[in-house]
């Protein structure tokens, strides 16, 4: 994919130098009081600012007192879902009632958030269909401002599926809403493909929507199977959301990429991650948000105490997956009113309270989710990196939770562009 010509409130050309400040290059890499170049999009010099050439009338920003990041990336969102944090409407409710084209620009609005805060790339793990595609390819073509999108055009469910109990038994189904036996799980791969897909989701176990159980199982293991070969055949990589236990382990037989939430691991499965490669990503933000805003945002007591169970499981295969040296790669699972976009580092801020050190957790949204998203010039402010850099008020490297005030966000530069003036208009005329 090209990247994009978006234009910036400093000049066009997707230069620019960040000096002061201290630079999380990624890999392990700090300079204190350090300069960053990017030209033409990318980085081209990361590091102290001695015998750095730069072209006269490059536009400078200056980050003293601030930690200089790369562009982070949130690896879970659901971006076509309500962004109205003034107007609560319960998810079924606005999956049934809002038109695709209406999803789609609460979906812009929710991008802007999430760039607000520094997240410059975002997993978007489909809603049958919404033309995430098309706003993607907009943005990539500089039409819009927005962070890069990453896209599974809708999840690949069974009937009866995860994602497919999102919608009330009266809905009218369409033919590719689902898919069951192996014929229909290789087309769909095959159909996702074609409409424009950049990863493949898959739903494995049951969740905890309205009428199923996270303890079924979603798909057979042969169906899970034919639908990762069929993916790894078009190079499109395969994110299982998996619950249970089951789920979780035909998912790893069947050579999926990630597991999405993966709240019931246990030991030996977590072992089997780590052999295999299969990254964690654990959305403890959406269970950790649900409990503390859950009943002011409409959900039952039992909903929200189901909620507090599926996070303590969450924080159990988070420690069981670290120990056994599983690679955790960010993700919140941002949907609208109840895990609002824009609030995306409280992730983060919970990996650091439940055991890692700021270093890991910035490597999750970082390097460890460009390696996921099979896009390794992402994350990291090394020569040859895409250009997205993010400058953050204070110490981030001793306070991770400087990342989740958007106040503290002073710049965020997406391909060598400070969309800093741009985000402000916006936040300041629509309250973003
Ligand atoms: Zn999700």
């Amino acid at each position: 994919m090209p990247e994009p010509e978006v234009f910036g409130s400093q000049g066009s050309s997707g230069d620019i130098v960040i000096e002061g400040g201290t630079i999380w290059a990624g890999r392990g890499e700090h300079y204190e009081n350090g300069l960053v170049h990017v030209r033409a999009g990318a980085v081209v010099y990361a590091g102290p600012p001695l015998d750095v050439e730069v072209p006269r009338g490059t536009p400078r920003l200056d980050a003293t007192g601030c930690t200089v990041l790369p562009g982070l990336i949130d690896a879970h969102v659901h971006l076509t879902t309500n962004s109205d944090q003034q107007r609560v409407v319960a998810s079924d409710v606005f999956r049934g009632q809002v038109t695709k084209p209406g999803k789609l620009l609460h979906g812009l609005r929710n991008a802007h958030r999430s760039l607000a805060a520094g997240f410059t790339t975002l997993r978007v793990m489909g809603h049958r269909g919404a033309g995430e595609v098309e706003l993607r390819d907009f943005i990539d073509e500089g039409l819009a401002v927005g962070p890069r999108l990453l896209v599974a055009p809708w999840w690949i469910t069974m009937t009866n599926g995860h994602g497919d109990l999102f919608f009330p038994p009266y809905t009218q189904r369409m033919k590719w809403d689902t898919a069951d036996g192996i014929e229909e799980c290789r087309k769909i791969v095959r159909l996702q493909a074609r409409a424009g897909a950049d990863f493949i989701k898959v739903m494995a176990s049951g969740g905890m929507s309205k009428g199923e159980q996270p303890h079924w199982p979603n798909y057979t293991a042969p169906e899970l199977a034919i639908i990762v070969e069929t993916a790894h055949e078009l190079d499109l990589r395969v994110a299982a959301h998996a619950l249970s236990a089951e789920g979780i382990r035909r998912s790893l037989s069947a050579g999926v990429d990630s597991i999405e939430h993966g709240s019931y691991l246990d030991e030996d499965m977590a072992a089997e991650m780590a052999e295999r490669g299969t990254f964690l990503v654990p959305t403890m933000s959406f269970n950790d948000w649900c409990q503390r805003e859950g009943t002011e945002r409409g959900l039952s007591a039992q909903g929200v105490a189901d909620l507090s169970e599926a996070h303590d499981r969450t924080i159990e295969s988070f420690t069981l997956a670290r120990a056994a040296g599983v690679k955790v790669a960010m993700g919140t699972d941002s949907s609208g009113t109840l895990c609002p976009f824009g609030a995306h580092a409280r992730e983060l801020e919970l990996y650091v309270e439940h055991g890692m050190s700021v270093d890991e957790a910035l490597t999750t949204a970082t390097t460890n989710a460009a390696s996921l998203l099979n896009r390794p010039e992402l994350g990291s402010l090394q020569p040859g990196a895409v250009g997205d850099v993010v400058v953050v008020e204070g110490n981030v490297l001793s306070d991770i939770s400087r990342l989740t005030e958007r106040s503290n966000i002073r710049h965020v530069v997406r391909s060598g562009r400070d969309l800093t003036r741009y985000l402000r208009g916006l936040s300041e005329t629509l309250d973003l």
